[in-house]
């Protein structure tokens, strides 16, 4: 199977996006997570200012993007129209998100699009943007965003990785807290954590 699948929620005739991208992680910033995945839409549950973070992210200007790995697709676990419904329900609850990227893959898929790999990253750049990075070396230097106020938020450290794999700011939550814990600091425009990929 290839990866990432996209959801689009922009218009067709969109004009390519210069603004900042706010990527983030699902399980654990926006909703809480389980060990043995969300199955359906009624194991769903947002955490608390999940919904007033997404909407203030987007009247301080940002596209939003989801991006997530859900290996129970490749697993064989799900049907084919599961991870919709999901996404529609959390959609009914958060708000329209501009693009939602799920890769599917399991570890020994070695695609590049499971995190902490960019590929949902620039999948979702090149959606919206019409641009991605290219290439990641994870020895380098952090590379330059293409915006300067991109950023990824997430719970794990493979979150981070492929935020910084883009340039973005990069904000670490618990996952008992998820994105509200960060959106003061999101709002003052705060540099973002320091990380090291490797
Ligand atoms: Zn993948």
């Amino acid at each position: 199977m290839k990866g990432p699948i996209l959801e689009i929620n922009l218009p067709e005739d969109a004009v390519k996006w210069s603004g900042p991208i706010a990527y983030l992680d699902r399980d654990g910033v926006l909703n809480y997570g389980s060990p043995n995945y969300i199955n359906s839409p009624e194991e769903l549950r947002l955490i608390p200012g999940a919904k007033e973070a997404v909407t203030k992210l987007r009247e301080l200007g940002y596209k939003i993007a989801i991006t997530t790995n859900q290996s129970a697709i490749m697993r064989g676990l799900w049907e084919d129209d599961t991870i919709h419904e999901i996404h529609a329900k959390l959609q009914q609850e958060i708000g329209q998100i501009d693009v939602i990227a799920t890769c599917p893959h399991r570890n020994r898929d070695k695609c590049n699009c499971r995190k902490p790999m960019p590929g949902m990253l620039n999948a979702v750049s090149e959606t919206i943007r019409g641009r991605s990075h290219s290439s990641v070396n994870w020895y380098g230097q952090k590379p330059l965003p293409i915006n300067q106020f991109d950023l990824m938020v997430g719970d794990r450290d493979s979150d981070m990785s492929a935020g910084w794999a883009v340039g973005a700011r990069l904000f670490q939550v618990d996952e008992k807290y998820g994105i509200a814990e960060v959106l003061q600091r999101i709002i003052n425009n705060d540099s973002g954590d320091d990380f090291s990929p490797v």
